[in-house]
């Protein structure tokens, strides 16, 4: 039983027990157990997120690296590009090439080992393209959280002896605020302390919030400090309709405390390992979901959701 069904199924019975709490019994209701048409792109009221990555630093079988693919308003944005990302992310369908922008949240490899590979991949369909398609004079951007990084990325296209990169590869080093406006999504940058700060207090981690143009409000909150420093200021001032939340770095009861109540009406949980692959996940995200204010998902690779 896939984790769909399986919820479908369990949250049905433990409604019918008496024994699901409001978000089990949420996730219970037909129009959560509706298959989602995975292949079809977003009405113009709503966002499209694809769970292209859900894995924590350990990948599995059926899980890679953290990357994630928010379709809106004709456009496609990466957050994060872990291992994997080039094959998966053309798997559900969309085009590398057709990529707008890419968000880097924080240096762990399990959050950007798969960049080089996609701006590589990027480049290379680009001499496939005919003189006169749009692709060949796009530019996207790659919105990274540390000069350290912009250098990695640099150090690998010089050991690879291919020269600098092309002006289309519009890399930027963010800080903390507003980072990205094309007027389809404007993003806004919040650091956290998942990773130790540079001497200065410069944050390297980051959680992101973005506004898409037709009000939709998506929060992908990186990796955090053990302490779930979820920052929630960016969440509080006027709510979001989805927390896209990691599942590793904290104890979750942290998570059920600090959760309680937000402004959010719906958390999809990745970024997680090998304790929600055990025996027994079913049962132990269930009651942790019970005990939430929202109703809330944990994703596997190729999931779907429409917000
Ligand atoms: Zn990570
Ligand atoms: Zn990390």
């Amino acid at each position: 039983m896939d984790r769909r069904s399986f919820f479908k199924h369990f949250g049905f019975l433990a409604a019918m027990a008496g024994l699901g709490g409001k978000a089990l019994a949420q996730e219970a209701k037909p129009e959560a157990a509706q298959p989602v048409d995975s292949k079809r792109p977003p009405k113009d009221d709503e966002v499209k997120l694809t769970f292209i990555g859900t894995s924590h630093g350990r990948v599995t079988t059926t899980r890679a690296h953290s990357c994630t693919l928010l379709q809106t308003g004709g456009k496609n944005y990466v957050i994060d590009a872990g291992e994997g990302a080039v094959a998966n992310i053309m798997k559900s369908g969309t085009h590398v090439s057709d990529l707008n922008a890419i968000f880097i949240t924080h240096p762990h490899l399990d959050h950007y080992g798969g960049l080089y590979g996609l701006q590589q991949q990027i480049s290379s369909f680009r001499k496939l393209f005919k003189e006169g398609n749009p692709r060949m004079t796009a530019t996207y951007d790659i919105l990274l959280p540390s000069s350290d990084l912009l250098q990695i990325m640099k150090n690998i296209k010089t050991a690879h002896r291919h020269g600098t990169y092309p002006k289309w590869h519009h890399f930027q080093v963010f800080k903390e605020g507003q980072i990205f406006d094309d007027g389809n999504v404007k993003v806004t940058a919040y650091g956290n302390d998942h990773m130790s700060r540079l001497p200065d207090g410069t944050p390297v981690a980051f959680s992101f919030l973005f506004e898409c143009a037709n009000g939709k409000r998506i929060f992908f909150s990186g990796d955090l400090h053990k302490s779930f420093d979820l920052p929630l200021e960016g969440i509080k001032k006027n709510g979001v309709d989805l927390l896209v939340c990691e599942l590793v770095h904290y104890p979750i009861k942290l998570a059920v405390e600090r959760l309680k109540d937000l402004p959010v009406k719906k958390t999809c949980f990745q970024h997680h390992g090998d304790a929600w692959e055990a025996k027994g996940w079913e049962e132990r995200f269930a009651k942790f979901s019970s005990q939430l204010t929202m109703p809330s998902e944990i994703m596997t690779d190729g999931d779907v959701r429409f917000v």
